[in-house]
């Protein structure tokens, strides 16, 4: 007698050596062959790594429009600002906010005293809600509340090109 057993998947017979072991079972084999559990094995782990990689899309979508949401808004402490603190060595004090300077300076440029947008429109916008610095990072001001007054993109950006720097918005 043969040492063959029949896959319950192909229904083949095969070796026992094509069989992996089972304790579980009464022949102590499993009931499908190596080769059939294989496809199985990998057909789920196609579909397992579609569905994570789907999800990961899912996160990445909600979060994204998230900040773009808290952006908008502007309760969203930018991490621009703590990096260039960060690189130029400024002190930096956290939870400034544009939302929250919009309320200090009333919601008005202090250098052109119009009104800002109480919610940005995204990317550039003359009446966009900015923080600026009175003392800019880059002459050694810190982004600190005793720095930092309400601008709006114009004015913000125009004082950007006076000093010579690079285009930096808010
Ligand atoms: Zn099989
Ligand atoms: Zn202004």
């Amino acid at each position: 007698m043969e040492n063959v057993k029949t896959c319950s998947k192909c229904k083949k017979s095969k070796k026992i050596s094509m069989f992996i072991k089972d304790k579980t079972k009464k022949d102590l084999l499993k009931t499908a062959c190596k080769q059939c559990i294989k496809i199985e094995y990998d057909l789920k782990k196609d579909i397992l790594k579609e569905k994570r990689q789907a999800n990961k899309r899912k996160v990445k979508d909600y979060n994204k429009r998230y900040r773009e949401e808290k952006r908008r808004i502007g309760e969203y402490e930018r991490d621009s600002h703590r990096s260039r603190a960060r690189k130029l060595n400024a002190k930096y004090e956290s939870g400034i906010t544009i939302f929250k300077l919009i309320k200090r300076d009333g919601g008005k440029c202090l250098i052109c005293k119009k009104k800002v947008l109480s919610r940005n429109v995204s990317g550039y916008h003359k009446d966009n809600a900015t923080i600026g610095h009175i003392v800019s990072m880059a002459n050694g001001g810190s982004h600190t509340w005793s720095n930092i007054q309400m601008e709006c993109m114009e004015c913000n950006t125009k004082k950007g090109i006076s000093n010579g720097g690079q285009l930096r918005l808010f």
